[in-house]
């Protein structure tokens, strides 16, 4: 079986646990609660639920697919990193991992800010209320529209990422006649994806300006003469899907070595760095993360550990979880369409989505488990492999898990933890129309953002 592709890029294939899927586990009707939300549980009658209501209850009510959020859970981990961090720390939410009005208006009401790496997304985010000066805007060419539209409304922060765009925003926000809040995005030369991270020199891709070379240094040369900016502090953001925080660690330490070039050079002590995101979450029930609150202690003793010995005031931090917060929280649900048993190697269950709803594991051959979650089942596991309906035979959902062998068309299945890069990530491949996410709180279900329809992908068709 090919590993060569993973989350983390070629590099890092060879950290996955080899076949582990090889033993079936010991209970395919146990939930595992490392990967399903924390309202879900098995009715007396079999059937899953969430919220209080049963999944062949929200199938018929919904449709299939579907993605259902379990709204408690979101809030409860929103609130964990919140409390984790304190006062003296501030939590971005990754918008790109999930966004939607109702996201903004919960993320608002616990008390967390957000990143939006675009015009739409910031427009999501302010048409729901979210207030301007909570909000950072990210990316590696924002288009001078979008600069125009962030500075003019006030958000908090613009992440700089490029010589270019030093100027660019400097001159758009003197027009404004603002002088706008930024930070520096750098490079550290850390690479930490999942078990390992690799320290280096340079990092060969497109985000940041490097540390390495003296880039960054001259990237805050320039953006402290410009009238229209005002630097805060620096940005860091190391990779993705993170358990090991030795990443962080480097991350931290290089950032803080260059807050004390830049007070020896220029007598100031810049006051925030953000540390990004990019911790795991547990997909299958090999991964084990971290919670809030070892990450926030762990990132404040190295923040505070090296300015100490830099002899610089601690800055305030912030953090920017994404699938952190929304990945555990919400499932994507299925129906079983058909079943090709291929003797001798596994049996392939096509449902009625695909890569258009989950394009993770075809992108990243990310690893994801599976339930029949309409009733229980005391037959025998089969391995099987979760395939879409598309036109591609790189359409697969999971790659490897296992399922009772009375499974049929029509029974119904779900695939945990897939609240983040999922529906942010959808597609109209063969005109799918894109699952709803439908809020569950309480016994009573709420669509949060509609399914497609037909006329959707019409009206985009001007002929
Ligand atoms: C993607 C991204 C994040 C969020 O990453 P997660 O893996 O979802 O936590 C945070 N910060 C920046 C700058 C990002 O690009």
């Amino acid at each position: 079986m090919s590993r060569s592709a993973h989350p983390a890029g070629p590099r890092h294939a060879d950290v996955l646990p080899e076949g582990h899927y090889t033993a079936p586990p010991a209970d395919l009707n146990a939930l595992d609660p490392k990967v399903w939300s924390r309202t879900v549980t098995r009715t007396p009658e079999g059937a899953v639920s969430v919220g209080g209501i049963d999944v062949t209850r929200l199938a018929e009510e919904f449709g299939t697919p579907a993605y259902f959020i379990d709204e408690d859970d979101f809030r409860a981990r929103a609130q964990a990193w919140r409390t984790a961090f304190g006062e003296g720390a501030d939590v971005f939410y990754a918008g790109k991992a999930f966004l939607s009005r109702a996201i903004v208006r919960w993320l608002h009401e616990e008390g967390l800010n957000l990143d939006v790496c675009s015009g739409g997304e910031l427009s999501t985010a302010l048409s729901a209320g979210m207030p301007a000066e909570r909000i950072a805007f990210h990316g590696n060419n924002k288009s001078a529209a979008e600069i125009e539209k962030a500075v003019s409304v006030g958000v908090g922060h613009i992440v700089l990422d490029s010589f270019q765009e030093i100027v660019r925003v400097a001159h758009i926000a003197e027009q404004l006649g603002k002088r706008q809040r930024v930070l520096i995005r750098v490079t550290v030369g850390v690479e930490a994806h999942t078990h390992e991270f690799i320290a280096t020199a340079h990092e060969d891709q497109k985000f940041g300006i490097a540390l390495a070379d003296g880039q960054a240094a001259e990237a805050v040369r320039r953006a402290l003469k410009l009238d229209g900016l005002e630097l805060v502090g620096i940005h860091s953001h190391i990779g993705s899907q993170i358990f090991d925080m030795a990443g962080f660690e480097v991350a931290a330490r290089r950032v803080v070595s260059l807050l004390a070039e830049i007070r020896d050079e220029h007598g100031v002590e810049l006051p925030e760095i953000d540390l990004g995101g990019g911790l795991g979450i547990a997909y299958t029930s090999d991964d084990d993360p971290r919670e809030p609150h070892e990450i926030a202690k762990a990132l404040g003793e190295i923040v505070t550990r090296e300015c100490e010995a830099a002899g610089l005031r601690t800055p305030r931090i912030s953090v920017e979880p994404g699938r952190a917060i929304v990945g555990p929280t919400a499932f994507t649900l299925y129906e079983v369409g058909t079943i090709k048993p291929l003797d001798g190697l596994r049996t392939y269950v096509s449902v009625d989505g695909g890569m258009s709803d989950n394009i993770r594991t075809a992108l990243y051959d990310a690893e994801y488990s599976v339930s029949l979650v309409s009733r229980t089942s005391d037959a025998d596991p089969m391995l099987v492999r979760v395939v879409g309906k598309h036109c591609e035979s790189g359409d697969i959902v999971v790659r490897d898990a296992f399922l009772p062998s009375d499974l049929a068309p029509g029974d119904l299945i779900a695939v945990p933890a897939t609240g983040a890069y999922c529906r942010s990530m959808a597609s109209n491949y063969n005109h799918a129309l894109r699952p709803p996410v439908v809020a569950v709180r309480d016994g009573e279900a709420r669509v949060i953002v509609r399914r497609e329809t037909e006329e959707d992908l019409l009206r985009l068709d001007v002929g």
